[in-house]
Order: C-alpha cells, then structure tokens, then sequence
C-alpha cells in the first residue's frame, strides 16, 4: 500500500482507538475498610466503563457502597484492589498528593449540602478550583463570571451563600463544578435538600450540561433523577446489580424502583456493556 493510500487507514484506526476509549475504566475494583477484625468490604470486583457524554445515575439501598464508589470515581480515595483508569491514566495506586492534582484538573464535584464557603461571595466560591489551578486573578474573575452565567446567577456574583435560596446556591456550587472544565462531573444527591420544583430546576441545569456533551455521574435515592438520566447503575452489597443504558440514549423509559428498572420504550433497551468493551 502507498504511504498516501495508508493514511486513512491510520486516521480511522486512531478514531476507532479513541472511539472505544472510555472516560472511566474499573476493572475489578474492590474497597475494605480496615478495621481489624471488623473490615467491611464496601466495594467487591466493580467492573465498570463510562464513555464520554454519559449521564449516568448511581443507585441502590443505603450502605450498599454507592459513596465509596464515588470518592474512587472522584479520586478522593483509592481502591484496594482492581485498576481505575481516569481519561486512560491509571490513578490506582497515586499518592494521595497525586490524586488531589488529578482532582483539581479532572473532576467537579456537587454535593448534597452545597459546600460554600459562608463567608466568600458567590465569586469567590466559584474562584477557588482556579486558584488552586495557579491561573492569575484576571483568569479567574472572567471564568467564574463565565460559569456563573452558565447557571444564571451571574448578577448574584457579589452575594454570600446565606442571602441566597437552596437553588440559588446549589447553582453556584454547580458554577464552582465546571469552572475548571472538568473531564467528570460528580454530584451527590444534588437535590437533596432541595424541594420538588427547585430539584426539577437543578435537574434542567445538568440536562443543559450534558446536552453540551459533559460527562455527569449522579450518586442518588431519587426517582426522578434516575429517570432523567440515560443510564443507570444500580448498586447492591458492593457489586453492580444491574446496568441499563435507553435504547436511544434519552431518559425516555419509567423508573421501576423494584427490581425491573426500566419499563416502558426502554424496557427492551441493551444493558450497557460493563468496562466500556
Ligand atoms: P452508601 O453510600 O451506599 O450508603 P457507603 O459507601 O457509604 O454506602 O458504605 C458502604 C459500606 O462501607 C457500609 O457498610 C458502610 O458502613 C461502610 N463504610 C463506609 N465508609 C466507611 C469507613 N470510613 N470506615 C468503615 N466502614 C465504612
């Protein structure tokens, strides 16, 4: 073959490569927690893949180790065994110096309770992953006035936490999420404290975000997110369950929260292959 004939050849093998590459790998990834005799498995062998773009919720009972999987996920914590590659490194066995450098860069987090500093503006919150990226003071101002707008709060920029409502500020923690263009958006029952119409309203924020095509993992009790998400993992005694993706991508199947997760269109939808294979 001529060198010119070769090249597209080249081109769609690297597309292919990148194609099935996903954002996260785990591949037999396991937790205990160490407490002598009383070590608790709360991960045991989580094969899971997560492509670029997915919105995905994490569910299952309480204590079934749906926070130990996220604080890996998120590179707040390592597993004891098994491989966690992140954009294709594997943060495994990092320091945990190491790991709060890959924090810093790769992942946003929500939580629950927002985590604001109380007594900074709103500005100044959404500033501080900036901070820690060493960008200079004129950087900063403009990307978090940038991701402000983004959640429509951009005319509370000057505001603290308590001058505003439980939506207002779990915006401006979403705002604080994606200033560093994370590669993983990580939420924590971000509509937790939030009541049903403001929880709608954080949802329609992260249906905007992965309409633009941000990868979001959701660790959640709550129907409604799961139903609006296009994939859902259901965790039990730290094994994955259960995996379905909808069949076209779209949050459009009704969430059974028994043992049968999706009905409706979705019903027939394939599970999502496990390791992103
Ligand atoms: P979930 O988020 O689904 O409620 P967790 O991941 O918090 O579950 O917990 C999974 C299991 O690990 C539970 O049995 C819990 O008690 C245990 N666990 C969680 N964190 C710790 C810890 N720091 N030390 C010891 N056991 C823990």
């Amino acid at each position: 073959m001529s060198e010119a004939a070769a090249i597209p050849a080249v081109v769609s093998a690297v597309q292919a490569a990148v194609a099935v590459s996903p954002l996260i790998k785990m591949e037999g990834v396991s937790k205990t927690y160490d407490a002598g005799e009383l070590a608790v498995q709360a991960l045991r062998g989580i094969d899971l893949g997560i492509e670029q773009g997915q919105m995905v919720a994490i569910i299952g009972p309480s204590g079934s180790g749906k926070s130990t999987l996220m604080h890996i996920l998120g590179c707040l914590d390592a597993p004891s065994a098994g491989r966690y590659r992140l954009e294709g490194k594997d943060v495994s066995s990092l320091s945990g110096f190491q790991l709060a450098a890959i924090r810093n860069q790769k992942v946003g987090f929500v939580f629950q309770t927002f985590n604001l500093l109380a007594k900074a503006t709103l500005q100044r919150n959404v500033e501080l992953p900036l901070l820690y990226a060493g960008l200079t003071g004129g950087e900063r101002k403009e990307r978090a006035r940038q991701a402000l707008a983004r959640v429509g709060l951009e005319a509370r920029a000057k505001h603290r936490p308590a001058e505003l409502s439980g939506g207002q500020r779990q915006r401006a923690a979403i705002a604080r999420a994606i200033v560093n263009q994370p590669s993983l958006i990580l939420a924590d029952e971000p509509t937790g404290n939030l009541d049903t119409k403001t929880g709608l309203e954080i949802l329609d924020i992260f249906d905007s975000m992965h309409a633009k095509g941000e990868t979001i993992v959701i660790v959640t009790h709550d129907p409604r997110i799961a139903e609006r998400c296009e994939r859902v993992v259901s965790i039990v005694d730290g094994q994955i369950e259960d995996d379905t993706l909808s069949r076209d991508g779209s949050s459009s199947g009704r969430l059974d929260t028994s043992r049968e997760l999706w009905t409706g269109p979705a019903a027939t939808a394939r599970p999502h292959s496990p390791v992103g294979s």
